[in-house]
């Protein structure tokens, strides 16, 4: 096995007392060192229920994920999560709230605490060290909660619709500011997006699912210029619109050129 994340056939069933409901089918996909890989999909098609199995938060009732080989259960220290809200505590400081994960894991020692602060310095926070969430914009907080997550130096990064609470504009900036932060640190990154040009203009591969219960639909790899250019500019790049139209037709229309209800 190759490639350093790998899903594997993974099947999802929800029971509850009054109903079953399959919201995963068969999933299966992989990805590379250092890749960020989108999964978009109709909403409810079960993509957040792919994630919270990858972060290990939920047992899936077939398949595996595996991380290098090994069963993922097994590498929890190197996945971290994140979710479109950025849960930072409002009574704790900007330091407190990014030192949180590691007072959690008991992992505040000196060298942890000194790769944090060198996280906010390197991304302009640290000079707000001492401010309260309140005091920040949204795009600044979300920059704290990516911090926070990679102050655990985790390997490979989940995000959830990580964005989605922002407004466009500043929700173009930050997945700019994240996309920066992630290639430069060399994360692997599976995010879940409802939004095309968000998954096309940050992807190198879409994952399309069908609607529920999810399997994969189609995969996309996606070359849009050179890996250091940043979302805003691949946005401009010519092939741009091709992916997005294709990605579209995928989740828009069925087989006869119906529109999927
Ligand atoms: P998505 O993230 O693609 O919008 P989810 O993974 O959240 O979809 O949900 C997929 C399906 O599973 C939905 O039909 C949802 O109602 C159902 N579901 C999600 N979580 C639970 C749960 N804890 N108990 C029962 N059903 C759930
Ligand atoms: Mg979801």
């Amino acid at each position: 096995m190759n490639d350093f994340l790998t899903v594997k056939d993974i099947q999802m069933i929800y029971q509850t007392p009054a109903e079953e409901t399959m919201a995963v089918k068969n999933v299966s996909f992989s990805a590379e060192k250092g890749q960020f890989v989108s999964i978009v999909g109709p909403s409810g098609c079960g993509k957040s229920t792919i994630l919270s199995c990858m972060a290990g938060l939920r047992q899936q009732q077939a398949g595996q994920i595996y991380l290098e080989g090994r069963q993922i259960q097994h590498s929890r220290d190197r996945i971290g999560y994140m979710l479109q809200s950025d849960n930072l505590m409002p009574w704790r400081s900007v330091w407190r709230n990014v030192t949180l994960g590691l007072e959690i894991k008991k992992k505040l020692d000196d060298e942890n605490c000194s790769y944090a602060q060198q996280l906010l310095e390197k991304y302009d926070l640290w000079q707000f060290k001492d401010s309260f969430p309140s005091q920040l914009s949204g795009g600044m907080r979300q920059r704290v909660a990516l911090i926070r997550t990679l102050a655990l130096k985790p390997e490979v990064l989940l995000l959830d619709e990580a964005f989605s609470a922002l407004d466009y504009q500043t929700r173009v900036k930050v997945s700019c500011d994240v996309y920066e932060i992630l290639r430069r640190e060399n994360k692997t990154i599976v995010m879940v997006t409802h939004d095309i040009p968000e998954a096309v203009s940050m992807s190198d591969r879409v994952i399309i699912l069908s609607k529920r219960p999810a399997v994969v639909q189609k995969v996309v790899d996606i070359q849009l210029g050179a890996r250091e250019d940043n979302p805003v500019k691949r946005r401009t790049h010519p092939n741009f619109q091709n992916y997005f139209n294709s990605i579209w037709r995928e989740l828009m229309y069925d087989e006869k050129g119906g529109i999927i209800s």
